[in-house]
């Protein structure tokens, strides 16, 4: 139920005394995910303001019992019950009626989890980069405007990664080195880091030995995408200014992908 320091910290939902509509809850949950344990839990990734829908089930997740109304306190629990059972009101969570999120708002959400993730390996001043612009995505997205991502509740997040899935990639990679805007926008483009490495090793596997005519239109075609909004990339005034001694070596990148 803790999580204590690490790269990720400042996206973890603050604790609130009331829910107050329209703001963050402490915890989030899967009623399915919940549904399917033999001894249901609360997953350390519902704690984060950038986790919005479940990975394994491709619902929504919900901050709040759909009969009270209340955030999920299982740590405020006046009997020794299961905490899947609402601590105000004793409702079943496993019961909560499903919350949907659009396909593209899913894909932008897990792209941005492994963002965060793969370059909270290489260090923490990259990390702190990802995360502090996934904070400040309500106003990239329009939305409330002043408010961080962590005090806004699981339904206007939603909302935010909906209205982000529509719109360049700007706010992601804005005043960055080329090469590393490039990296994340490809995680984007492939709908998540491990998407991206098993595009690239199928494309490996597929031309290992294999005639340039074998190739499949579909492969083609993606790399056109992947290569023009690059090129956006590179041409935004963001990255104009700051890709000039870079772009050598992007470009030299690219051309070991083809
Ligand atoms: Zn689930
Ligand atoms: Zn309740």
């Amino acid at each position: 139920m803790t999580m204590s320091g690490g790269a990720m910290a400042p996206l973890l939902l603050p604790l609130r005394d009331s829910a107050h509509r329209n703001r963050s809850t402490w915890m989030q949950y899967c009623p399915l995910c919940l549904a399917a344990d033999e001894a249901p839990y609360f997953r350390r990734q519902w704690r984060l303001a950038s986790r919005v829908s479940c990975f394994a089930h491709g619902c929504g997740l919900r901050d709040r019992c759909p009969a009270c109304r209340a955030g999920i306190a299982t740590f405020d629990q006046g009997e020794f019950v299961p905490q899947h059972f609402c601590a105000r009101c004793g409702f079943d969570l496993r019961a909560a009626p499903k919350a949907s999120v659009k396909a593209t708002a899913r894909r932008l959400e897990r792209a941005i989890a492994d963002i965060c993730m793969v370059e909270s390996v290489k260090g923490s001043a990259k990390t702190s980069d990802a995360v502090s612009r996934v904070l400040r995505t309500p106003a990239a997205a329009n939305i409330r405007s002043g408010r961080t991502l962590t005090n806004l509740s699981t339904a206007a997040r939603v909302g935010c990664f909906e209205a982000l899935a529509a719109k360049p990639l700007d706010w992601l990679v804005n005043d960055m080195d080329g090469a590393d805007a490039y990296r994340r926008w490809m995680i984007v483009a492939a709908g998540g880091h491990e998407a991206l490495i098993a595009r690239f090793a199928d494309f490996l596997e597929g031309h290992k030995g294999a005639p340039r005519s074998k190739r499949t239109p579909g492969m083609c075609a993606d790399r056109s995408e992947l290569f023009g909004a690059y090129l956006r990339v590179m041409h935004s005034d963001g990255a104009r200014a700051s890709a000039k001694g870079s772009c050598g070596s992007s470009t030299r990148h690219s051309k070991s992908v083809i």
